[in-house]
C-alpha cells in the first residue's frame, strides 16, 4: 500500500468513528510521519511512496485514535515550552494552557533573589513539565517537585534525564503535607511554589473522559467544586513560603476567580488573574507579604 493509499483510508476511518476526529487528517499526517519517520512534507511530496511492514502498527494506531485515544499517547510524546515530553496515560498530556504558567514563573525565577539560589517547587508534577521547563531554562535555581503517583514520578524523571537533570522528584500526596519531611528540613521556606493541580469539578472530569481520551482521572478530579486541592495547596504553601514568596496555581477559567478570592481570603496579597493564549483566565498568582 503507497502513504496516498493509507491516507485516504486512515482519514475516512477517522471521519466514520463514533466519536469522529475534528483533525482526521493532521490526526493521520503526524501518525504517518511518526511511523515512517518522513516529515509531513515529504509524505505530501510523495504519496507513491510504499508503507511496507509499517501499515499494521500505523492502522492499530488509527484505530485506537479512532477511539479516543489522544495521539500524545500512541507516539509517546508531546511537546511543551520548545521541549519534548515522554507521556503515557499516567500522566496528563502537557497543555499550551500551562505554559503561560511556566513563562510567569521563569520571570519570578529570574528576578535576583536576596541571598543565594531560588528554591522552587512544583507540586502534582505530573510528566514533570513545569519544573523541568523552568530549570531547563533557569539552570541556578534549585527545583523539587512532587507528585502523589509512583507512576508519574517515574516519567518524570526519565523527563528530567533528558532535560533538566538537576530537578528532584519525590512521591508525595499533598493532603499529607506540602513536600515530605526530609526535604521539608532541607528547604524550610520556598521563593516559589507552583503547581497545576487536579482542578476539574467531578461530574465534568466524568464527562471529559467519556471521549477515551484515557487521561489519568487523578490528576484531573478536583472534588465537588474543583477547587478541593487548590484549597489545601494554598494554606500550605502559605505557611512554607518566604516573606516575599510567590504561588502560581493553574485552575479552570471557571474556577479561575473562585480560586483567587480563596487565596486572597488564606492571606495572599497582590494576586493577579493571569490569561492563557485563548484568553481565558488561567493562572492565579499570589504572593506572601
Ligand atoms: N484542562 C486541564 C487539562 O485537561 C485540566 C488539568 C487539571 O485539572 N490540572 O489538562
Amino acid at each position: 500500500m503507497t502513504l496516498g493509499e493509507a491516507r485516504k483510508i486512515a482519514i475516512s476511518t477517522l471521519h466514520s468513528a463514533r466519536r469522529p476526529s475534528p483533525s482526521a487528517g493532521l490526526d493521520t499526517d503526524v501518525l504517518l510521519s511518526f511511523f515512517t519517520g518522513h516529515p509531513r512534507a515529504v509524505i505530501h511530496a510523495h504519496p507513491e511512496y510504499k508503507l511496507g511492514d509499517l501499515s499494521e502498527p500505523f492502522f492499530s494506531a488509527i484505530n485506537s485514535r479512532s477511539e479516543g485515544l489522544p495521539i500524545a499517547y500512541i507516539t509517546g510524546r508531546k511537546e511543551f515550552y520548545s521541549l519534548e515530553f515522554m507521556v503515557t496515560p499516567d500522566v496528563l498530556i502537557p497543555k499550551p494552557d500551562t505554559e503561560i504558567l511556566v513563562e510567569r514563573a521563569i520571570d519570578l525565577a529570574r528576578t535576583p533573589g536576596s541571598s543565594g539560589p531560588i528554591h522552587i517547587l512544583d507540586v502534582c508534577t505530573g510528566s514533570g513539565c513545569i519544573a523541568i521547563a523552568i530549570q531547563h531554562h533557569v539552570p541556578q535555581c534549585i527545583v523539587h517537585a512532587t507528585d502523589i503517583s509512583e507512576a508519574a514520578i517515574r516519567i518524570a524523571r526519565i523527563n528530567a534525564e533528558a532535560h533538566a537533570p538537576s530537578v528532584r522528584l519525590h512521591v508525595q500526596d499533598l493532603r499529607n503535607g506540602l513536600c515530605p519531611p526530609s526535604l521539608a528540613k532541607e528547604v524550610p521556606l520556598w521563593d516559589l511554589i507552583v503547581s497545576n493541580p487536579p482542578y476539574v469539578p467531578t461530574p465534568v472530569a466524568r464527562t471529559l473522559l467519556e471521549d477515551g481520551r484515557n487521561e489519568p482521572i487523578l490528576a484531573l478530579d478536583g472534588g465537588t467544586d474543583g477547587l478541593d486541592l487548590i484549597k489545601q495547596l494554598a494554606d500550605q504553601a502559605y505557611a512554607s513560603l518566604r516573606l516575599g514568596g510567590s504561588l502560581l496555581i493553574e485552575a479552570g477559567e471557571y474556577n479561575a476567580q473562585a480560586a483567587a478570592d480563596y487565596l486572597k481570603q488564606a492571606g495572599y496579597s497582590d494576586i493577579v488573574i493571569h490569561r492563557d493564549m485563548e484568553s481565558q483566565d488561567r493562572v492565579i498568582e499570589g504572593s506572601k507579604a
